[in-house]
């Protein structure tokens, strides 16, 4: 347990791009009683998210729900649909998507890993992460694949790691347009409940997604939206799989249990973030994340400083990457930020950590929290000597003094 000695008064400024500050309505919610996940309430409670819980995901289809975190969904897509030593794509976008394939190989599956990326002068990395998946890249390789070797193709649709999207539909129409059968497998893990998101529009067939970004959650909760035709690939997919296999707890979702305990508090938390957003709306959703990304990426725009996704059409509505003049440590200035204003930033991960950090915007934020943030970030840049071109603060306040 913390030490009193560390209160700090005021509110912790939680930045990162999740675990996203959860709202006082969800903490009330889950600190209810926990009840017997095999009487008959439970049933009615389980019943009714799984009812509006596709909604978040736009698909008709069955969601899964494990409690377990946004990892354990990783596995769970690969070991219902594959089976060892099958070959599958899975697009370099970043850190989380090494993870990703780092996984599968462990599983026993044959990766290939397709590597989108350029090096540029930005970030003198082979592959510098600035880039979301191409999907012609994606369409050749995959009508070179005669023998129709590839089983699935695995994409992250809002990276992490860097502030990059990807385009999903895009994907989905350069697997048609090569005649390929392969599964289409996505992780939204950060997208979900933030950026427009359509499981069965886009044509994936598992969607892997986690409780502690958008839907405002604490970690602990993760997701699979399962297609017909991935829930098919289950009688021939091979991997072992017991606690993430599908079909049972499909089978019992059917009356609200599932057929070991659930995270009982964690959906009491789920089922008050699905009232929140569903009232407010998906659009209106979407909309107020799209604008914080505008407005943190004026901010960053005006210091002058390169943002870490190079590309206008991929920016992210969920977390902004700011690459920090070489020489200079963006871990340190980040710590720096933590301890004068109590507002925790994202390190940089794998290949780009101490040259970034991330500011995340999502959630249970408002206009003026994520001006806040700006604010520290402004000073904590000053603070170490980083030259700034322009007020960042202004330039934000600008974007968010636009209607809408
Ligand atoms: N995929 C993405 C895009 C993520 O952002 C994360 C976590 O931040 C993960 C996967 C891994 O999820 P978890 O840390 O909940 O296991």
């Amino acid at each position: 347990m913390m030490s009193l000695n560390h209160h700090k008064s005021g509110k912790h400024f939680l930045q990162i791009p999740g675990p996203s500050p959860v709202p006082d309505r969800v903490l009330r919610a889950i600190s209810m009683p926990t009840i017997d996940h095999r009487g008959p309430e439970f049933g009615d409670l389980g019943k009714d998210i799984l009812k509006r819980l596709g909604k978040v995901f736009q698909t008709q289809q069955p969601v899964v729900v494990y409690p377990s975190s946004g990892t354990g969904a990783w596995e769970a897509a690969l070991c219902n649909t594959l089976s060892a030593g099958d070959h599958v794509l899975v697009v370099e976008t970043g850190h989380f998507a090494t993870l990703w394939k780092k996984l599968a190989e462990r599983m026993g599956l044959k990766v290939e890993f397709m590597t989108t990326d350029v090096q540029d002068d930005v970030l003198p990395h082979a592959a510098s992460w600035r880039h979301g998946v191409d999907a012609n890249q994606i369409e050749e390789r995959l009508r070179l694949d005669h023998e129709k070797t590839i089983k699935a193709v695995c994409i992250v649709h809002n990276e992490t790691s860097t502030g990059v999207t990807s385009d999903v539909s895009a994907v989905r129409a350069a697997i048609d347009a090569a005649g390929h059968p392969a599964l289409f497998l996505v992780d939204t893990i950060s997208g979900l409940g933030c950026a427009d998101f359509r499981h069965d529009e886009w044509g994936v067939d598992v969607t892997i997604s986690g409780s502690q970004k958008g839907l405002m959650l604490p970690p602990g909760m993760s997701f699979n939206a399962v297609s017909a035709k991935a829930r098919a690939a289950t009688a021939s997919a091979r991997l072992p799989r017991s606690f993430w296999a599908w079909d049972d707890i499909i089978e019992m979702n059917k009356d609200g249990y599932w057929p070991y305990t659930p995270n009982t508090n964690l959906l009491y938390g789920l089922s008050e973030s699905l009232d929140m957003l569903l009232e407010e709306g998906l659009p209106s959703v979407f909309a107020r994340h799209l604008r914080w990304g505008e407005a943190v990426r004026a901010a960053v725009n005006a210091w002058g400083l390169p943002i870490q996704c190079a590309d206008a059409s991929a920016f992210s509505p969920v977390l902004t990457g700011v690459v920090l003049p070489e020489g200079v440590d963006a871990d340190a200035v980040r710590q720096l930020i933590h301890r004068r204003f109590d507002l925790s930033l994202g390190t940089g991960l794998g290949k780009v950590r101490g040259r970034m950090f991330r500011m995340g915007h999502l959630g249970d934020s408002n206009d003026l929290t994520v001006l806040a943030m700006i604010a520290g970030v402004e000073i904590g840049l000053k603070l170490s000597g980083i030259g700034l071109n322009e007020s960042g603060v202004n330039a934000a306040m600008d974007r968010l003094s636009l209607p809408h």
